[in-house]
């Protein structure tokens, strides 16, 4: 287990908070985003300002973290490439269990304090690719690019092409006009 960076931006020092159940204390952070913030086609840029607003609670076992964080995400549309921007307004929770509390089988994913620190980058990296769509689109009936040409069609919703129908299909595309048969 490598140890924290106690100066690094994603990582809190919960010494202040004490261990007595029942302390509170709320921490707001202007972090600078880590990279991989996301997922490839859309995410928080690395070094994009990423607003964390958070309550350190503790309790019997270690300390409960409650947040939320706001950023800017950038990315492009699945279906017509073009840039998107939009914002991002994640929550989380999750326990943080004293080291001497942790269990000793490894198996368990359980998040520990590391000397009194706390790593929230998995945590934010985690909330943010949940609350990711799994395919960013420009707008919810983004058209998508012409299959021809590549243009985009929400540009030109009339685009078209000269039936380029080689005269050896003619036919077929006849045959396939013809009104089927219901059943
Ligand atoms: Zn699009
Ligand atoms: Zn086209």
């Amino acid at each position: 287990m490598t140890s924290l960076d106690p100066r690094a931006p994603l990582v809190l020092d919960t010494r202040e908070l004490g261990r007595r159940p029942g302390s509170q204390r709320e921490v707001t952070l202007a972090a600078q985003a880590p990279a991989d913030l996301g997922i490839q086609v859309l995410g928080v840029a690395e070094g994009a300002p990423v607003e964390v607003d958070l309550r350190l609670e503790a309790v019997m076992e270690g300390v409960l973290v409650t947040g939320t964080a706001r950023a800017t995400l950038t990315g492009e549309c699945a279906r017509c490439l073009e840039p998107i921007a939009d914002e991002i307004d994640v929550r989380f929770q999750e326990l943080f269990v004293y080291e001497d509390h942790a269990p000793a089988d490894e198996d368990d994913e359980v998040s520990t304090l590391q000397d009194d620190l706390i790593d929230l980058e998995p945590l934010l990296r985690d909330a943010v690719v949940l609350a990711l769509p799994f395919q960013p689109l420009c707008r919810d009936d983004c058209p998508g690019l012409c299959t021809e040409c590549g243009a985009r069609l929400a540009d030109d919703p009339d685009h078209a092409h000269e039936a380029a129908i080689d005269p050896r299909w003619a036919s077929l595309a006849t045959l396939q006009q013809d009104p089927q048969q219901d059943d």
